[in-house]
């Protein structure tokens, strides 16, 4: 029996599922609901049944799962009201404003024996697999530092994303993808504290910059560094290991990782002289001493996020995102906000 899916907000993230969700076996999209007319006349122009109220959608039987796609600040209220009405529930991230909101939902969940779970699509990025990869193959030795980045030039957050009372901001839009990535690469319980700044570039509401370090039990640091203002960008990852450097530059396979093919104490010492005056430390390797070699081409298919979800509502999988998680991602998340706001190191 396929699945049917509604969509709860029909605008610009719905569209992406709905077309996306043609490659998807066994879920289907049969019906929208949106307070925008004009969304739910697009919805019936794409086959869907359009709904003008909540209550009509929620009332077809023949809708076993719902996928809220509104913006932030309802997701709660959302996803509760479709878990009572006995749907499963995707939410779109940020999946809510507070822990408190999220564990609210996640007891509805719970009493209404119900599939819950949040489109962290992220975790099947290209970038993301590579880096993730090499950090667990141990090419790279002990890895001390991996920088998360994203730099854009386009500036200020758009419409309802820089206002606050809706849940705009980077932490909450981008910073949850990146600080689940963060998770899933350092394990759930190897990030202890966090530091984080934040900054209104050119957006007068929310932060359009945030620079974030989580400390890790492991050892070393994990940044994340995101900034919508910056006009020339840095590679999307650095990872730093005493046996190598990785650095990946966009979301795509470009990059390589950085070798030595000679031990250290085959190293002559040379002094150089740059216009800044004799350097030992900083003088370039000499060449042919640095090996570059290309990143693997790791599978990175986003069609097994709605595979499994699929799979845990017929009992066949565990879901790989678990609402504990999102959890954590959350706090993570207002923990950064603590940081800021005060200045401290915060304990996660
Ligand atoms: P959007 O503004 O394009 O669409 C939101 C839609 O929700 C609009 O059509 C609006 O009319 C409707 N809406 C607002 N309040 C509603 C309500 N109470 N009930 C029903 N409909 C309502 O925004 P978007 O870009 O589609 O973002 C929607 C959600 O998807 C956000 O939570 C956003 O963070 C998330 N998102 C996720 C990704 C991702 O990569 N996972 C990417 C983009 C957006």
């Amino acid at each position: 029996m396929p699945i049917n899916l509604g969509f709860i907000g029909y605008g610009g993230m719905a569209g992406w599922h709905h077309r996306f969700l043609e490659k998807i076996d066994g879920v289907t999209p049969i019906a929208a609901y949106d307070i925008d007319p004009k969304r739910v006349e697009l919805a019936r122009e794409n086959e869907l049944i359009g709904y003008d109220t909540l209550d009509e959608l929620l009332s077809n039987k023949d809708i076993d799962l719902v996928l809220v796609a509104t913006p932030n600040d309802v997701h709660c209220e959302l996803t509760c009201k479709a878990l009572k009405a006995g749907k499963h529930v995707i939410c779109e991230k940020p999946v809510a404003m507070s822990v408190a909101e999220l564990d609210q939902m996640i007891a509805t969940a719970k009493e209404c024996g119900r599939l819950f779970t949040v489109h962290q699509n992220r975790r099947w990025d290209k970038d993301f697999k590579i880096a993730k990869e090499i950090i667990d193959s141990g090419k790279l030795g002990n890895v001390y530092a991996i920088q998360s980045r994203l730099h854009g030039s386009r500036g200020a957050m758009e419409g309802w994303r820089g206002l606050v009372q809706f849940g705009g901001g980077m932490l909450l839009d981008w910073g949850v993808h990146f600080i689940d990535q963060a998770y899933n690469i350092c394990g759930w319980d190897d990030l202890v504290s966090v530091k984080c700044e934040t900054k209104n570039v050119i957006t007068p509401e929310v932060e359009d910059y945030f620079n974030l370090i989580f400390d890790r039990k492991s050892g070393g640091y994990y940044q994340i560094e995101i900034g919508t203002y910056v006009l020339k960008e840095l590679p999307r990852w650095m990872i730093l290991g005493d046996k190598g450097t990785t650095y990946i530059n966009d979301f795509s396979r470009s990059g390589a990782t950085v070798t030595l093919n000679r031990g250290d104490d085959e190293f002559p010492t040379q002094v150089i002289m740059t216009s800044a005056g004799p350097t030992r430390t900083f003088a370039p390797q000499p060449d042919g001493v640095k090996d570059e070699a290309e990143l693997p081409d790791t599978k990175a298919d986003l069609t097994e996020y709605y595979s499994n979800v699929r799979d845990a509502i017929e009992g066949k999988a565990e879901l790989l995102v678990q609402p504990w998680q999102v959890r954590k991602v959350l706090h993570a998340i207002m923990s950064a906000f603590e940081s800021a706001k005060t200045g401290k190191q915060i304990e996660l």
